[in-house]
């Protein structure tokens, strides 16, 4: 079985060097967070209880300045970030997609970190 749960927080940016995203501006992001395994006693893991542990990962950056945070606030990085974070959370975790804005996205899976 698989289920998903998402959060979403919004937080300033800056990319050192990069020709469009130098500049300090802001995002919002929406992580999804994908967790596999068997029900036991009809469920997986309880929806709420994810969304609990989810929203404690997200608010870690949310309305912060991430390049104050991150040498480079790439979505690759705040991905792989929440990713180590979670997994060590939570036994289940498969994988998480975070997007940056509507449009693109970065996937990390549980083996990547
Ligand atoms: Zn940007």
């Amino acid at each position: 079985l698989k289920l998903r749960v998402e959060q979403t927080f919004d937080a300033a940016t800056a990319l050192p060097g990069h020709e469009r995203c130098d500049v300090l501006h802001g995002h919002t992001y929406k992580v999804e967070m994908m967790v596999q395994g068997q029900e036991q006693a009809g469920l997986l893991v309880d929806f709420s209880q994810l969304k609990d542990t989810l929203r404690q990962a997200v608010d870690a950056y949310d309305h912060r300045d991430l390049s104050k945070v991150f040498p480079y606030p790439s979505c690759e990085a705040i991905g792989l970030a929440l990713a180590k974070d979670l997994k060590s959370k939570i036994p289940q975790f498969s994988s998480l997609r975070i997007w940056e804005g509507e449009g693109k996205w970065v996937e990390v899976e549980s083996q990547e970190v």
